[in-house]
């Protein structure tokens, strides 16, 4: 079954042939982050494939997998390519190091999962959540519900964990 729904004026179509990212989010839905775990090495991946991409093992199985990770890397945007996203401006997309796995396997890779910054509760983040967030951040994942059966995965600040000082750049 095919999922089709529209987010912020842009259609997110997900084909019924698409087999890894109807299941992926399908476990979205339920506000549950689940990768595969290949059968093969073990390792966890993202997005989701149809192999592995380290071993190219065809069969994989979904795990759960914690929702909590540091900041790699930032775009923020101040020119949003889409109408309805120019009321969220600027909007953060985090590149997140997931802590799952983190160093494997090689010690500079890591899972690295996109999302926006957003509330706890899934709307895009305002201007002085936004001024809080860079490079070495702890981010916990949320979920922005869409229409039932589609929820995206995103990323708030971890309330739990110390601020820090996150790099970020230099700013105008
Ligand atoms: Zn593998």
């Amino acid at each position: 079954m095919s999922i089709t729904a529209n987010y912020l004026g842009m259609p997110l179509d997900i084909s019924g042939l698409d087999t890894e990212n109807l299941e992926y989010f399908r476990h979205c839905a339920a506000h549950e982050f689940h990768l595969q775990a290949c059968a093969g090495c073990g390792l966890i991946r993202y997005p989701p494939t149809t192999a592995c991409p380290w071993c190219a093992h065809p069969q994989s199985r979904w795990i759960a997998v914690e929702g909590k990770g540091t900041v790699h890397s930032y775009t923020e945007v101040h020119h949003a390519i889409q109408p309805a996203f120019k009321a969220h401006t600027p909007y953060l997309i985090l590149l997140v190091d997931l802590d799952t796995q983190k160093g494997k396997p090689t010690a500079e890779e890591a899972v690295r999962v996109v999302g926006n910054l957003t509330t706890p509760d899934g709307a895009l983040a305002p201007p002085e959540m936004v001024r809080k967030v860079g490079i070495g951040t702890r981010v916990r994942m949320v979920f922005s519900d869409v229409v039932p059966g589609l929820a995206i995965p995103q990323w708030t600040i971890d309330e739990a964990a110390a601020p820090g000082t996150p790099w970020r750049y230099p700013q105008e």
